[in-house]
């Protein structure tokens, strides 16, 4: 892959490796000392969240089970429909399980709402959040993040798993676009 891939986009959210490698393993090393030794059970919303779950399921130092779900988001806009759908379901029950919804970002809050009603409503004995990015500022509703990675200015990102229509996920930092760009 040519080194011109990797290019930071032109808008004011930079995260570089080093910055989100040690926030990952800070909360990593949280989640691990909170749960102590109640078992642990991850989900991952994809497709944004792939890269921050498989990097935080290897800083969390005590054995976890994990399963994955998808939801509709912004498709290949860069703007939210207010619209959440479930596209994937879990394979596995949450019937007496600590669930902790691993998600790339939460903007409006929409997804996040919907997400912790369908997964309360599947009997588990706790639900709690960590989100690698959060954008305060848009919020619409209030929702719960209990481990964050990084608070971020109101700009479109993407890199280390988020996409701008489905391309740049396998950047390994983030940044942004300026805004009322949709390309970088
Ligand atoms: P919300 O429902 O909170 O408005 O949006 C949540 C979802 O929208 C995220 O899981 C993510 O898929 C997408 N999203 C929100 N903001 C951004 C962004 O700045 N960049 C990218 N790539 N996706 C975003």
């Amino acid at each position: 892959m040519s080194e011109r891939f990797f290019t930071p986009g032109p808008g004011p959210v930079q995260l570089d490796r080093e910055m989100i490698a040690g926030r990952v393993a800070d909360i990593g090393r949280e989640i691990a000392r909170d749960y102590g030794d109640d078992p642990l059970h991850l989900i991952c919303v994809l497709n944004g969240a792939f890269v921050f779950m498989a990097d935080l399921v290897r800083a969390i130092d005590r054995p976890v089970t994990m399963d994955f779900l998808s939801v509709s988001s912004y498709g290949s806009r860069t703007e939210s429909s207010g619209e959440v759908r479930l596209v994937k379901d879990l394979d596995q029950s949450l019937k007496g399980k600590h669930v902790l919804l691993v998600e790339d970002i939460v903007d409006t809050g929409l997804t996040m709402q919907y997400l912790l009603g369908y997964l309360e409503g599947r009997g588990p004995t706790s639900v709690r959040v960590v989100a690698l990015l959060s954008k305060p500022t848009r919020r619409l509703v209030e929702v719960p993040v209990h481990y964050l990675g990084f608070e971020i200015e109101d700009a479109y990102v993407y890199g280390y798993g988020l996409d701008i229509a489905h391309r740049y996920r396998n950047m390994p930092f983030v940044t942004s676009l300026l805004s009322g760009e949709t390309e970088p």
